[in-house]
């Protein structure tokens, strides 16, 4: 580790993104973090590190990386549902398992005319109880 000899400036708010901070950010950033987050994080402000990438291809080109791999991560920590299978096409065994079960519990749910079939029958019931109460 080399220390950082900034040249003596005196004001020292052009080292707030030094090195140090630049890989503490890019860390965060291929963490998970949102961009905000991760700026917010290591003490700066969101247009710092944007404005760095502007200037600087091998941070942005970093940054890229970076974002690509929390992107990543941030999917893996979605938890494995039918609607991770159906939205972030997650083909893992357990959504597979979901999507599987949701699919099986909507056809039974709509081959299952049972409430309408209740219905007809006490329709079906209540002319003749009413017929026997009348003839009583
Ligand atoms: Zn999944």
């Amino acid at each position: 580790m080399t220390a950082t000899t900034e040249p003596g400036r005196g004001r020292g708010r052009q080292v707030l993104f030094d090195e140090t901070a630049r890989q503490q950010y890019l860390a965060a950033v291929a963490d998970g973090m949102r961009l905000g987050e991760a700026a917010a994080h290591v003490g700066v402000s969101i247009n710092v590190p944007r404005r760095h990438a502007r200037t600087d291809t091998a941070f942005a080109a970093r940054l890229d990386d970076a974002r690509t791999q929390g992107k990543k991560i941030r999917d893996d920590r979605i938890p494995h549902s039918e609607a991770h299978y159906n939205n972030q096409q997650c083909r893992h065994p357990d959504c597979r398992a979901r999507a599987r079960e949701g699919r099986a519990h909507r056809r039974q749910t709509a081959a299952e005319p049972a409430p309408v079939a209740e219905l007809r029958d006490a329709r079906a019931e209540s002319p003749i109880s009413f017929s026997l109460l009348k003839a009583s």
